[in-house]
């Protein structure tokens, strides 16, 4: 089953990679909804269930149009397997199930998306699976941490969010193989038009397809890339076992989004850019989290880890939450959600939403303040958006 494809460079693998076309003779890739397949034979079944043969056995866990996305983005990312499930947690907690064990210990950073360290505390915790965070993006606090507790995994997700920080993933998956460590590196905020974890030392990817890969927010999908055995065989296992399973019709819907993934993030990136650049100016804004600024404290390191600096902008104003709220509230082309990776812009305020179950001394360990706001950049025209966010602010 090789795809000639493969072999090309990044924007034709994302358009070409996967599609075996069908005697029909179909352009665009078939939507296959089908639960179950028919065999030839009973010496046919028992072979494609016996694992002697490949091919579709049930929807669970083959399906063609699942195959397309699974195989374009393992080809985007370069890895060798590719699982794909039915959200960005259920890909986490597949990745959790089929690489660790009681009595393991996880080490993930401390700035990762709030149900992930839900998962950990709430679920993993439950199971015997010891938790422990480090909470900074310097190299050494990982090296501590990760030399005290000796771990089987680690994790995290880079640039962070709301903040922006930006995490070395070559100098982390340097400790982890010391260790005998796997790294896992969520990269739902860059996609691999922007970054490559698996290309700087990472073992896995995650992603949450329902952000960018998606791309307009239609569907829930999440996928894990990495090698044939961790992820071919151990993730794969929990997938077909316990069926967290992504369904042919979003398959497409992610697939399809690939195709234009890269021009899509190089457009976000531009927009983003040129709006963080205009708020470090306003008299209303005390600082802005972009890793495409200067003022930015890892810009050298983003510069050389990522082909562009995203798509999120975080800013505070001096006016505390009162202010972020009026802003929220006077915007009129933003989404006021907590979603991310749309074409539409959103805006969001974390200290009450995505942060709002944490105590106020958590969030200010966390440097979310009160006026923190956190903007997604779509694709609008950012003279829009900015004409949006300077009538917004006048009226604070
Ligand atoms: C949204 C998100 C997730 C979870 O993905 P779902 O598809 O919502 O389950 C995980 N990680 C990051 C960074 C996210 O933004």
């Amino acid at each position: 089953m090789t795809d000639a494809f493969k072999t090309r460079r990044f924007d034709t693998r994302a358009v070409r990679v996967g599609h075996r076309r069908t005697p029909e003779g179909e352009q665009s890739e078939p939507i296959f909804p089908t639960s179950s397949y028919v065999f030839e034979s009973a010496a046919q079944a028992a072979a494609r269930f016996a694992g002697d043969e490949p091919g579709n056995i049930y929807s669970r866990f083959t399906n063609p149009t699942v195959r397309v996305f699974q195989e374009r983005l393992a080809a985007l990312e370069g890895g060798e397997s590719c699982v794909a499930t039915a959200s960005g947690m259920s890909a986490i907690l597949s990745t959790c199930l089929g690489l660790l064990q009681q009595g393991d210990a996880l080490v993930s950073a401390k700035a990762v998306f709030g149900s992930t360290i839900m998962l950990f505390d709430n679920y993993l915790a439950k199971f015997g699976v010891a938790v422990h965070y480090v909470d900074s993006p310097d190299p050494e606090a990982w090296a501590q941490t990760i030399d005290r507790v000796r771990p089987k995994l680690v994790f995290l997700e880079t640039p962070s969010n709301p903040l922006t920080q930006v995490y070395d993933i070559e100098a982390v998956a340097g400790i982890c193989r010391q260790a005998g460590a796997l790294l896992a590196v969520d990269n739902c905020f860059c996609t691999p038009a922007l970054q490559r974890p698996l290309e700087l030392g990472a073992d896995i990817v995650i992603h949450s397809a329902t952000k960018y890969i998606d791309g307009q927010g239609r569907c829930v999908g999440g996928a894990v890339v990495g090698d044939a055995e961790r992820v071919g065989k151990d993730v794969f296992g929990v997938l077909r076992t316990a069926g967290p399973s992504m369904s042919p019709f979003n398959a497409w819907v992610f697939a399809k989004g690939l195709e234009t993934l890269s021009l899509r993030m190089h457009a976000h990136c531009r927009n983003a850019g040129q709006i963080a650049q205009w708020l470090e100016d306003h008299p209303q804004v005390a600082r802005v989290h972009y890793p495409g600024l200067a003022s930015h404290p890892q810009h050298a390191l983003a510069a050389r880890q990522q082909e562009g600096f995203g798509g999120i902008v975080a800013f505070e104003l001096k006016g505390g939450q009162a202010a972020a709220w009026q802003l929220i509230d006077a915007v009129r082309i933003f989404s006021i959600t907590a979603n991310l990776g749309d074409a539409k812009s959103t805006i969001t305020h974390p200290a009450t939403t995505t942060h709002g179950r944490l105590s106020p001394e958590q969030r200010a360990q966390a440097g979310i303040g009160d006026g923190l706001v956190r903007i997604a950049v779509g694709l609008e025209d950012p003279l829009d958006l900015i004409e949006d966010l300077e009538q917004a602010l006048a009226r604070i």
